[in-house]
């Protein structure tokens, strides 16, 4: 018999590499072997294959098989290639067809025939597609997230072996999966500025934060209400666009969900005690909190918690919006454009500055407190503000129908950030030095306010530029085109 040939793909990274599955056999013991870099992972699918085929009606070769995965330098990880594997038996053997040029094949498969669904599909059809593969056989229940991307390339949901043969044998074509209408109620379930009582300040400088895509440090006491106030972030960002639901998507069914389309930007909140690899993206490839964080918000709780390599490693990702994981054989970047949001408290008992209560730190705890954090780390951040301890201890409330303070300052930040695009072609926070001179205009009183308040604070360079940013983004939201004294005083409260 004639090897057959089939087409698959295994995720690598942000896309994926393509791979030739072939199936041969000669006389001998009946044996099923499976060469070509496969690791143990790759193993165990030759029982659930075995299992599938007979379960499913078909007959499993009684000769010495052997499946070669091309190419061989690549390593073959997980439960991707099952179903192509499977393929290539039944069309080794006669029993079905596929052997068109343009159809690939991906799955995992349950010992009951099953087809269940991958992580990564969107990178596989992005990759297929680009290599001209007209036909793409994927799992059912992947359905809705590879069709976000599936242009020039048919996609045909399959959910048994049996299915699948009745596509190739006999030309009928499964039913297309209904929609998941769980999908857009995670919205409704996040925080808005509604449901927070008081800390109009603080609310007032979380939508200036906001507007412009500056990233916000908060300083103050626990119990402040600094983790709800950063979880309504997400909620006031305008709703993403068709491209960022597929980026978003695409990172997160490589780690989470491999059936959800995210059409919510997500808020990520790591714990400082967080290993290296779940923070920064795996040995194995896979993205991290921050890469995951990617179109939202990275959310850092008591920031001077965390490792400073991890702190310093931020440097990166901030920079250059994309984050790159050494591996062995070869690195792998993923982009990582974020909002960074930080909380710390001004001391480590917590109680530093406040009216009521003592601070227990001795002057040892407090200088090494401040010291964890490095100047060039504080840099980064736009907005530095203290969150003092609001007059009531009830912060949230159940129901949001007294206000409607959330809904008007979303349409406030779509707008300010429009007239940012159409300005600059980017957000306030983006602007370089000589960009912030270009555009942003200062009235006269402005321009004087601004020399006094420099002379006075003796701020840096980098202080200066970002205190006009955010006194630009200001004035974005207050529909002025020159950046005004009030503007400028206003800034300064949140930076300084
Ligand atoms: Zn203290």
């Amino acid at each position: 018999m004639a090897t057959s040939k089939i087409i698959s793909a295994l995720p690598s990274g942000f896309t994926a590499t393509p791979v030739i599955i072939e199936c041969s056999s000669s006389t001998g013991l009946s044996a099923f072997t499976i060469v070509g870099m496969a690791n143990k992972t790759i193993d165990e699918s030759r029982e659930r294959i075995r299992f599938a085929l007979k379960n499913s009606g078909f007959k499993f070769p009684c000769d010495h098989l052997t499946v070669n995965l091309a190419p061989a330098s690549l390593q073959k990880t997980g439960s991707y290639l099952d179903l192509p594997i499977a393929v290539a038996i039944i069309a080794h053997s006669g029993q079905i067809l596929p052997q068109a040029k343009d159809i690939a094949f991906v799955g995992e498969l349950a010992l009951d025939g099953k087809i269940r669904p991958i992580r990564g599909i969107l990178n596989i059809v992005e990759s297929l597609a680009r290599r001209k593969i007209k036909r793409l056989i994927i799992p059912a229940k992947n359905y809705h997230q590879a069709a976000l991307s599936a242009t020039n390339i048919k996609l045909v949901p399959v959910n048994t072996l049996r299915e699948l043969w009745q596509y190739l044998a006999q030309d009928i074509e499964p039913p297309i999966p209904q929609a998941n209408v769980v999908n857009n109620t995670e919205t409704d379930r996040m925080l808005t500025l509604d449901h927070i009582i008081g800390q109009y300040q603080a609310k007032r400088a979380i939508i200036i934060a906001v507007a412009g895509r500056h990233n916000i440090l908060m300083s103050g006491p626990p119990g402040t209400g600094k983790t709800m106030l950063a979880s309504a972030i997400p909620n006031l960002l305008p709703t993403p666009d068709a491209k960022e639901i597929i980026e978003i998507t695409k990172l997160h069914s490589l780690i989470d969900d491999t059936q959800k389309v995210y059409t919510y930007r997500p808020f990520r909140a790591p714990h400082h005690s967080a290993s290296r690899a779940a923070l920064l993206g795996g040995a194995n490839g896979l993205p991290g909190e921050i890469a995951l964080a990617h179109k939202g918000v990275l959310y850092l709780d008591e920031l001077p918690e965390f490792n400073r390599d991890f702190l310093e490693a931020l440097r990166q990702p901030l920079e250059q919006k994309t984050i790159t994981i050494a591996r062995a054989n070869q690195n792998v970047t993923y982009p990582a454009d974020f909002m960074l949001v930080a909380t710390m408290n001004p001391c480590p008992c917590g109680n530093f500055g406040s009216e009521d209560q003592e601070c227990s730190c001795s002057p040892n705890e407090l200088h090494n407190y401040q010291r964890k954090l490095s100047g060039p780390l504080l840099d980064r951040f736009d907005m530095r503000i203290t969150v003092p301890k609001p007059e009531t201890s009830v912060l949230v409330k159940s129901t949001t129908t007294s206000t409607h303070q959330h809904a008007s300052a979303k349409k406030q930040i779509e707008v300010a950030l429009n007239k940012q695009f159409k300005r600059q072609h980017k957000t306030n926070a983006e602007l370089s030095s000589y960009e912030t001179i270009q555009f942003c205009q200062l009235s006269p009183d402005a321009r004087i306010e601004l020399e006094r308040i420099t002379t006075k604070h003796k701020l840096s360079a980098r202080s200066y530029f970002k205190l006009i940013k955010v006194s630009r983004t200001i004035a974005d939201l207050d529909n002025s085109s020159i950046i005004e004294i009030n503007h400028i005083s206003e800034a300064s409260q949140l930076h300084i």
